[in-house]
């Protein structure tokens, strides 16, 4: 442990161990986000003081390449200078108000200007939030109360909207969650990925990761996305993509701009808020004019649009151009290929599936080599504990991936071709020390 470095609030130990099991006695499994526990990787958490580029650092002064990006909320790098000035600037004018601001004003102009389909905006607190309102949206502007979602994907932690989960359930082995009523989910439909189901006119809406993101990286099948937007007319039902993820990732426009499909209503989060907690709902006019105060579906958030947050988002879409999209899919490209290598020449079996800007990973021989899944059930037959081995021995090499098997490899700004190289050397490391323990065991 390095004793220069300075004290930690309230004079903690600087010891992840300590602190955990200091959180462990007043926050259930110690952490906030339930993924963020090792559960489905064994041992505890590094406890996080600070984060530069694409750097995190633990309590004891340890140094890790970061893919964990806050799970895709970064895309700059931590730390940013111009997210960092955007918020210091924006603090000091007050955090909160409960009144209109310039400042939404602007982050919804950026964001209806960058996909079409998102004719009004309404901002709020998380993903979650945003896709819960989805949900009550699209049931009071149609009138019908069938949702369909699809295997493997996951929409945040809504009751309506976990008949099945995405990574996180998944990973705890879990078919859905308890506390939420059958009633609650009576009206969800769950269906696999990369079908088209047919739909009746039941159907208020459904919902739809354009890319997979939350069962390792699928991408959609050709066809998919226009196939379900020609059902979903068909019946007179809503498409909403969920861009929680591939908005403002993929491309300037998102996954609509990508493919080329579009959403009736959209959900954001993540990348929008910069690092800071955000959601948001797009959509057509008539349908987004159904929320209150015009219409009868109500909404309200005592931080809604807040100062910060949309400070913060505003600064990250600004550095996010063209250019910075090509640059992410090189990056992307580029991990993807060393990570292929790394384990390649270990003989350790593993496929790293890159869609635009985001990338996956599968380990063991249930798929074929180089064969990206699918739908749920080929994702779901990664090897779950060749992932475990292979997850701390990128973190004894200093690269920290997400403790669980089905989480996206975020590639940010900072990510330089220099850090890309040192994170695929570690990884020729952790795949030989990983192949060896595989086979030993
Ligand atoms: C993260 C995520 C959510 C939930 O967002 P939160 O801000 O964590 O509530 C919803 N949908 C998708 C696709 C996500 O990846």
């Amino acid at each position: 442990m390095n004793p220069s470095l300075p004290a930690l609030p309230g004079n903690l130990p600087r010891s992840n161990a300590e602190l955990f099991a200091r959180s462990c006695a007043v926050i259930p499994g110690g952490v906030n986000s339930s993924i963020r526990a090792f559960k489905a990787v064994g041992g505890t958490p590094y406890i996080v003081e600070r984060a530069d580029g694409p750097y995190v650092f633990d309590v004891e002064g340890t140094r890790y390449f970061d893919l964990v990006q806050s799970y895709g909320a970064i895309i700059l790098g931590h730390a940013h200078p111009v997210v960092t000035a955007a918020i210091t600037a924006a603090a000091a004018g007050g955090t909160s108000y409960g009144a209109p601001t310039p400042g939404e004003l602007l982050l919804a102009e950026e964001i209806s200007s960058r996909v079409p389909s998102c004719e009004r905006v309404r901002l709020m607190n998380s993903g979650t939030e945003a896709t819960s309102t989805a949900v009550r949206l699209a049931r009071g502007f149609t009138g019908r109360d069938r949702i369909v979602i699809f295997h493997g994907n996951f929409h945040g932690a809504t009751d309506a909207l976990l008949a099945a989960g995405g990574s996180g359930v998944a990973t705890l082995g879990l078919p859905g969650t308890a506390g939420v009523p059958a009633s609650a989910v009576a009206n969800t439909l769950v269906v696999p990925y990369n079908v088209v189901p047919r739909l009746d006119d039941q159907v208020a809406a459904v919902f739809v990761e354009p890319v997979a993101a939350n069962m390792g990286v699928v991408a959609p099948a050709a066809g998919f996305l226009e196939g379900l937007r020609a059902e979903c007319d068909r019946v007179g039902a809503l498409l909403v993509f969920d861009e929680v993820i591939t908005g403002f990732r993929l491309a300037t426009g998102g996954a609509q701009e990508q493919f080329g499909v579009r959403a009736d209503l959209t959900t954001f989060g993540k990348v929008i808020g910069g690092g800071l907690p955000i959601g948001c709902v797009g959509g057509r006019r008539d349908i987004m004019e159904t929320l209150s105060p015009l219409g009868p579906v109500f909404h309200a958030g005592t931080l809604a649009g807040n100062p910060l947050a949309t400070a913060a988002g505003r600064a990250a879409l600004g550095e996010l151009t063209p250019d910075a999209y090509q640059l992410l899919r090189t990056r992307a490209a580029r991990l993807g290929e060393l990570l292929t290598a790394a384990c390649a020449a270990a003989g350790l079996p593993a496929t790293f599936p890159v869609v635009g800007t985001l990338v996956g990973m599968y380990f063991g021989r249930g798929l074929a080599a180089g064969v990206a899944p699918t739908d749920f059930a080929e994702a779901k037959t990664t090897d779950e504990a060749l992932y475990r081995v292979f997850f701390h021995a990128m973190l004894a090499e200093g690269v920290a991936l997400a403790p669980g098997a089905y989480e996206a490899l975020f590639v940010g700004l900072g990510h330089t071709d220099e850090v890309l190289a040192a994170i695929g050397a570690a990884a020729g490391r952790a795949a030989q020390v990983a192949a060896a323990a595989h086979a030993a065991g």
